[in-house]
């Protein structure tokens, strides 16, 4: 029996999952650890050496001299790649697809496990990804299962490139975005799925507000219920 608590929150890309959790988080006073940030980290690592992110047999080897870990400043999760801070360069479009290639590859999510769970061993989190509530903390007490249409989840995350700066269509990301679902949801290892346990919440047509309200009563509900204030 674990004595910090654990909310999972897992979903295809754009469901909001993120920015949910990071308000949640500061409400609870939870740590909030993005997973999707470790491959990323992987994913533009091996972009940065020239390795094809789907070519196991050249990835697996050069995992050997990454260090991937993460440090919080004011409450932020920062991505450290050997040291240095990427958080920022792992949020473009060609990352998100190497991250998705790299997460098929057992080795890789290996290398990134014990991170995740020793994390939520020492504190108490919301951590949002893939697998969580299947996978890294079977055990969490809160399991949430977020999603929403492909076109409600690229207006989104094409809403949120425009405002970084970047130069995308709104076809691109949504074109991107169902590939990367079906990678995720298709690979042999820790597909993406809804754990039995998992609550499911569709936040297409919701504001964020509305989204917010929704979290935070199933929360609530769900730590009632096992006597956690
Ligand atoms: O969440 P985000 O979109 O940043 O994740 C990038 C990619 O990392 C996902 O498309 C998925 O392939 C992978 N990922 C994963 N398991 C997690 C988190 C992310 O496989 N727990």
């Amino acid at each position: 029996m674990m004595n910090t608590i654990a909310i999972a929150i897992d979903g295809p890309a754009g469901a909001g999952k993120s920015t949910l959790a990071r308000i949640l988080a500061k409400e609870l006073q939870y740590i909030y650890v993005d997973t999707g940030a470790l491959y990323r980290a992987v994913g533009y690592a091996m972009l940065q050496k020239g390795v094809s992110p789907s070519d196991a047999e050249s990835v697996i080897p050069n995992l050997t001299d990454l260090t991937v870990s993460l440090q919080f400043v004011d409450g932020e999760q920062q991505v450290l790649l050997n040291g240095e801070n990427v958080s920022s360069s792992i949020r473009t479009p060609e990352v998100s697809m190497a991250a998705s290639a790299v997460s098929a590859i057992p080795e890789v999510r290996r290398f990134l496990f014990d991170l995740q769970q020793n994390m939520a061993k020492t504190h108490n989190v919301i951590m949002d990804g893939r697998d969580i509530g299947t996978v890294v903390l079977p055990w969490a007490q809160v399991k949430i299962f977020l999603s929403a249409s492909p076109e409600a989840r690229a207006q989104r995350r094409y809403e949120e490139l425009l405002q970084k700066g970047q130069t995308v269509t709104f076809e691109e990301v949504l074109k991107d975005m169902i590939e990367r679902d079906y990678n995720d949801s298709h690979r042999a290892v820790a597909p993406l799925k809804p754990a039995d346990d998992a609550i499911s919440v569709d936040t297409s047509g919701n504001t964020l507000e509305q989204s917010i309200e929704l979290l935070k009563s199933i929360v609530k509900e769900k730590l009632l219920c096992l006597n956690i204030r």
